[in-house]
């Protein structure tokens, strides 16, 4: 498999703070890679500076091919990467609908977003029923489902989740989880980020483990979670 992203020594930084000191990694196409690792691992800060949110202040990002290092975030997006921000980020007046419609703005292939949004409605089927509700009353598990489904709106290839189990009870935790994996299976390549690491390694192909801005261990997830460092240290010793 082509390599979609390649990620090389990777450096954000804010203000004093060093969040990332030179991670690298890389995703196939077609994989679900996660990153996981502790409240304040560098986790999000990854993403952001993936999708073009931080600028890094060294290391290089190359996306299909091309240096996208220090590209603004609408240019990255749409090379066909959308992220997904812990906090969903919705416009909760709006609908259900309009929010999937917003997500199209920039796309022109009119026939295929109309078969996109017929793709999310049967993909998340309670948002279907509650397309002409306003987002913000939808449940938290609703909530993230929306954020994925604009996200497929926008006719991106690759998705970046950040955290998307956060806040949800563990039914919904289960249902993101197998949506995750459904939307792979139906040719999406996915980077997730995720604390709740035993859920995360049994959804993904490989895994990054990141411990205060650097890569701590990675490999096949299969192989992570038999692993007795990891075990111990992120997966309470089961
Ligand atoms: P979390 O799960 O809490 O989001 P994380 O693994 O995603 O954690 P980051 O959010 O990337 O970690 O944060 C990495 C480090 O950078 C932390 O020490 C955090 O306090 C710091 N940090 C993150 N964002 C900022 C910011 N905007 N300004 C200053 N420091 C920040």
């Amino acid at each position: 498999m082509a390599k979609i992203m390649e990620v090389e020594n990777l450096e954000v930084v804010y203000g004093v703070i060093k969040a990332l000191q030179g991670i690298s990694f890389y995703i196939e196409e077609g994989e679900i890679v996660t990153i996981i690792g502790a409240n304040g691992a560098g986790k999000s800060s990854t993403l952001r500076a993936v999708s073009g949110m931080v600028r890094p202040s060294s290391g290089t990002i190359r996306f299909k091919n091309k240096d996208i290092t220090n590209s603004p975030s609408h240019l990255i997006a749409r090379q066909g990467l959308s992220h997904v921000p812990e906090g969903r980020g919705m416009l909760t007046k709006l609908t259900v609908e309009e929010n999937l419609i917003l997500a199209t703005y920039n796309r022109k292939d009119h026939a295929k977003v109309k078969e996109d949004m017929g793709d999310v409605y049967k993909q998340f089927p309670r948002l279907s029923e509650r397309k002409k509700q306003a987002a913000g009353n939808l449940s938290g598990g609703e909530q993230q489902m929306l954020a994925i489904g604009r996200a497929l709106m926008t006719g991106a290839d690759t998705l970046l989740l950040d955290e998307p189990s956060m806040g949800l009870a563990p039914l919904f935790v289960k249902e993101i989880f197998a949506v995750i994996k459904r939307i792979n299976q139906a040719g999406k390549t996915v980077l997730l980020v995720e604390q709740n690491a035993m859920t995360a390694l049994h959804t993904a192909n490989r895994a990054y483990i990141l411990e205060n801005g650097a890569v701590l261990k990675s490999g096949k997830a299969g192989d992570l979670i038999d692993d007795p460092e990891v075990k111990n240290a992120y997966l309470g010793g089961h």
